[in-house]
Order: C-alpha cells, then sequence, then structure tokens
C-alpha cells in the first residue's frame, strides 16, 4: 500500500513550523510530506516594514528552505499554487498538478485595499520581499533623482503611508531612522522630506492603551513623523492619496498602502466559504465537515472560546499553529485523538525604529522605549527559532554574538 501524502501549501511560519514538525514527528515509512512554496525561500513576513524602509537588507529577511528542511525527508516543489479541488483532492500549481491525502493550507495574507479606487494602481504594499525592496528602491531612486534635477519638486521627497495599524506605525517608525540617511547621503535639507501617515480611525494602534498610543505618537513626531487622524482615505491617484470629506489632495513621491489584509486569493478561486477573505476552522484546525483539510495562519480565523472573537492573525498565532496541526496530522494517521488549539499570548510589541517601541507583555505589563525595542528583537529571534532552530538564530538572528 502508498504512503499517505501529507501536502502543505506554503513556506511561511505557519507551513514550515508545520512541516519541520511533520518532518520530526514521522518516520519517512510512515507518509511522504510534501511542501509547497512559491520560492525556494522562507521571508520573516515580520521584518518586511524594515525591508521596505531599506534599514535591513531584504536577505537578512530570508533563507533558503535547504537551510532549515532536510529534503531527505520532505520533497520540496517550487512553484505558485493556482486552486485546491478538494473534491478531487488534488492541487493545482502553474507548473504541474499533486495529489494529498492530508492538506494544509498556509498561503498567507494579500493586501486588502478594500475597493479604494486608484489604491491597486498607484499605491506600493508591503506583503513580500520584491513588493517591499521595490519601495526600499523606488524612495532611493526618488531622492537621487531629485538630487541631480535643476528645478527638484518637494512632493518627491514625501512618503505617504496609508493606515496606522501595525504595519504602517512600525513603517514610519523604520523611516524616521532612513530618511535621515538618505538626505544625507544625496545631500539634502532634512527639513524637505515627509513622512506623513494617514489613519481613518479617531487613533493610531488602537490595540494599546492610550497613554502607549501617545508615548508612540510624540516619539515618532518628534523624529520627523506627521500623522493626519481620523482621515479616511477616498482614493488614491498616481499623485497621492485624496483624504476626508472635502476631498484633500495628500501629494507625494511614494505612497504606501498599509490599510489591511486579507487572506490569500487562492481560497475564494478554490470555492471555500469565506469569511472577510479567511475560512472559519474548527477548534482542530480543520474545516468543518473536512476530515483532511487544515487551513492556518492568515488564511483562517480560528474562535477564541473565552472572548467569542476569533484570535488576531499574528505570526506568533501562525506558528502555534503550525505545530497544533502538525501533532494533529499525526494523530490521525496513528489513528489517535486529535487536540483542540488553544493561542498562548505572549504579548504585543510594536517597533518605532531601531531602538524605540511600545508592547504590552505577560498579563498586560506595559513596556515602553530601549526595553520595547529590545523586546522586539527578542520575540523576532524566537520566531527565527520555531522556524529553523538555532543554528539559524545565529546566522541571521538580530542579537547575534557577531
Ligand atoms: P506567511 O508567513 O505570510 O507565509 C505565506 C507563504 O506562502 C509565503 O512563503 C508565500 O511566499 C507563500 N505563498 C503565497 N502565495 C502562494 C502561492 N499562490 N503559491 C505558493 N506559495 C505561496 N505578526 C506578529 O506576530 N508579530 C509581528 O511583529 C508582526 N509584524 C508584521 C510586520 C509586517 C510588515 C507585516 C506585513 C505583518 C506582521 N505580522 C506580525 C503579521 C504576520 O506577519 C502574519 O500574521 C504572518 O506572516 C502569517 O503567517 P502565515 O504563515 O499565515 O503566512
Ligand atoms: P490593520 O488592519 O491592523 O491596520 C490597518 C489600519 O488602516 C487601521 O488602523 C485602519 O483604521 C486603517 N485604515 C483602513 N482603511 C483606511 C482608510 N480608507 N483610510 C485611512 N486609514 C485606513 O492592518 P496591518 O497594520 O497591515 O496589520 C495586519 C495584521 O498583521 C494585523 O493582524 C496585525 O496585528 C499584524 N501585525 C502585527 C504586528 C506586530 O505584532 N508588531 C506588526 C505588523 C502587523
Amino acid at each position: 500500500m502508498s504512503k499517505p501524502k501529507i501536502v502543505v501549501l506554503g513556506a511561511g511560519y505557519a507551513g514550515l513550523v508545520t512541516t519541520r514538525r511533520l518532518s520530526q514527528k514521522l518516520s519517512p515509512e510512515e507518509a511522504e510530506i510534501v511542501l509547497i512554496n512559491k520560492h525556494n525561500y522562507h521571508y520573516e513576513s515580520t521584518w518586511l516594514h524594515e525591508v521596505a524602509a531599506g534599514t535591513i537588507n531584504p536577505n537578512q529577511a530570508r533563507f533558503m528552505l535547504t537551510d532549515v528542511v532536510n529534503p531527505k525527508k520532505v520533497r520540496l516543489i517550487y512553484d505558485s499554487v493556482l486552486e485546491v479541488k478538494k473534491d478531487e483532492q488534488r492541487v493545482v500549481l502553474e507548473n504541474s498538478e499533486v495529489s494529498y491525502d492530508y492538506l494544509v493550507i498556509a498561503l498567507g495574507f494579500v493586501s486588502n485595499t478594500f475597493g479604494i479606487p486608484g489604491m491597486e494602481e498607484n499605491a506600493f504594499a508591503i506583503t513580500d520581499i520584491e513588493s517591499s525592496r521595490l519601495i526600499a528602491e523606488h524612495m532611493e531612486y526618488k531622492f537621487a533623482k531629485y538630487s541631480t534635477e535643476e528645478n527638484p519638486n518637494d512632493d518627491d521627497l514625501t512618503i505617504l503611508v496609508g493606515g496606522g495599524g501595525f504595519t504602517g506605525i512600525e513603517f514610519v517608525g523604520e523611516l524616521a531612522e532612513k530618511i535621515p540617511q538618505l538626505c544625507n547621503k544625496y545631500d539634502i535639507d532634512r527639513s524637505k522630506a515627509r513622512i506623513i501617515n494617514v489613519e481613518a480611525a479617531p487613533s493610531i494602534l488602537p490595540v494599546f492603551d492610550d497613554d502607549l498610543v501617545s508615548y508612540a505618537k510624540k516619539s515618532l513626531e518628534d523624529r520627523g513623523v506627521e500623522f493626519r487622524i481620523g482621515a479616511p482615505i477616498k482614493e488614491c491617484t498616481p499623485e497621492g492619496f485624496i483624504v476626508g470629506d472635502d476631498k484633500e489632495l495628500i501629494k507625494a513621491g511614494t505612497v504606501v498602502w498599509t490599510g489591511g489584509v486579507t487572506g490569500n486569493p487562492v481560497l475564494a478561486k478554490s470555492g471555500f466559504e469565506l469569511v472577510k477573505g479567511k475560512v472559519n476552522v474548527d477548534a482542530d484546525l480543520r474545516v468543518p465537515g473536512e476530515e483532511n483539510l487544515f487551513i492556518l495562519g492568515d488564511c483562517s480565523w480560528v474562535m477564541d472560546k473565552e472572548s467569542g472573537r476569533p484570535y488576531p492573525p499574528t505570526g506568533q498565532l501562525a506558528t502555534q499553529e503550525g505545530v497544533v496541526a502538525a501533532d494533529n496530522i499525526t494523530a490521525l494517521l496513528r489513528n489517535q485523538p486529535v487536540q483542540d488549539f488553544v493561542f498562548s499570548n505572549k504579548g504585543t510589541v510594536a517597533s518605532l525604529g531601531i531602538t524605540d517601541g511600545i508592547g504590552s507583555i505577560l498579563d498586560g505589563n506595559k513596556i515602553r522605549g530601549k526595553s520595547a525595542a529590545a523586546m522586539k528583537k527578542v520575540v523576532d529571534d524566537r520566531t527565527l527559532f520555531m522556524v529553523g532552530g538555532p543554528k539559524l538564530v545565529l546566522k541571521k538572528g538580530k542579537f547575534r554574538p557577531f
């Protein structure tokens, strides 16, 4: 009899943790494991705002899958998933097809523009290595061009960021580090370059208490970030954002949308029932009514029984789900009971540049400043450890001993 085939789609946080744990738990005789990913590398999605600002090199935020997955235990396929045909237990890829006995969908997020006119066409988004690197290169080009022009346009030096959630605020924090460097490099007066964050809600970072939000806002303003709060973006044109009821145009040379994300469009293409772009899964992380189909990370909603609301989608959640999905698939193969997923919240930290941040950790203890920035690096290294083990932390970690 042929071995059961487990196919994992996506080598992000959830997919990579699932794959590595399956390969540790199962013997090669028990199952065949296949990991399918668009690229031959994993990238740290949680570091993408740094790549986009140009404060880290894109290569620091990625590593080859063969560095952390043993190709003798896992078949690696580098291809794009187009559709899952769940009734036929097969996955359609750009260049081939793969059948499965157990499937894990962990294809992550895409930017959500909520249908705002012109946003997709005219704004950059921070979604993967390529899109993030493009932002850094575009900004640098704008500054380089400005410095060579006879009649330069000061708007070219404005970076406009739409959305003051985690991604938008962490990104402007990095920009507050990078823009002075670019001004220095291209002999541009710092006061001419602007960083503007536009947020529709009455406050940035609504998950944090007011005192932490005030701290974050002041820290960023002191470093040159301007805020437009309570200012909904109505449209994006090639020149910038159109904001508010009076349709004010804010012009910029670099326009970035960080106003929200949703689940991978492969879910819709495959006919899954969607709630805000993602699939509601059962507590054991399976799709209701499907014995062999798990959906993880930013592609699914898992209900928090305590609050009655889904857990917020984060890298922390995705890695923890990967562990439980691997354990549940192993249990199913061995005819053992599956377990329910329970999120263990280690806290939330937002960086505000390299040496500043805010956070709420361990039963609501608040941290800010250098301690929060240090904690963010600890969290980043812990995640690296979960996806790749200690060698990866030594190679890519933010507290490297050399
Ligand atoms: P991902 O990690 O995004 O992985 C998806 C994988 O699927 C990728 O490898 C991708 O290449 C691959 N893929 C996508 N489409 C296809 C396809 N069609 N075919 C083949 N492969 C495909 N969360 C935190 O907990 N802490 C943080 O500090 C934090 N910071 C963040 C900073 C930024 C800038 C952003 C954007 C997000 C941040 N998040 C953070 C959220 C976190 O990154 C996501 O919740 C997390 O990445 C979700 O993990 P995932 O495994 O579902 O998807
Ligand atoms: P988000 O949905 O958390 O924030 C988007 C922000 O954009 C919101 O504040 C919203 O009010 C604003 N917005 C939406 N439409 C707007 C409009 N028309 N005009 C102006 N503002 C508008 O999205 P995100 O920041 O991309 O985060 C995505 C996910 O990733 C979240 O679940 C977040 O928790 C997670 N994340 C976590 C961290 C961290 O833990 N440090 C960092 C980044 C992202």
